[in-house]
């Protein structure tokens, strides 16, 4: 019977067999990013955001659970205008750590 309508598919992560190699990386590159508490700051402040779904806070716990695809999609959207880290409680560098993931995923790309 069709109702209309449909599932979602299950969004369900086996967090132990997620490679999460390059929330490492960035991890050791910029230590504040394990500080992040995702108090959402960050995105609410974001120029960006309501258009596009660019969130600081997402990127991180996307990267947490090894969505990188999602997270490289969310990089275009970043103007880097820095709003987000001057709002940041933590204050963690978040424009910072969004250059150092794109060079992440440019050296990630010249290794294939
Ligand atoms: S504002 Fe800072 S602590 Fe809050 S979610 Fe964004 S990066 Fe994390
Ligand atoms: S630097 Fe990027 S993520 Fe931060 S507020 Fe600006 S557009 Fe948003």
């Amino acid at each position: 019977m069709d109702f209309g309508f449909g599932l979602n598919p299950s969004s369900s992560i086996e967090l132990d067999k997620v490679d999460i190699s390059l929330y490492e990386k960035l991890c050791s590159l910029e230590p504040g990013a394990r500080t992040c508490i995702a108090c959402g700051s960050c995105s609410a402040t974001c120029t960006a955001s309501s258009y596009s779904g660019m969130s600081v806070r997402k990127l991180l716990l996307d990267l947490q659970r090894g969505r990188n695809q999602e997270v490289e999609q969310m990089l275009s959207h970043c103007m880097l205008c820095g709003k987000c880290t001057m709002v940041c409680p933590r204050g963690i560098n978040t424009r910072r750590i969004i250059l150092t993931v794109c060079r992440l995923f440019d050296n990630v790309e010249g290794e294939q």
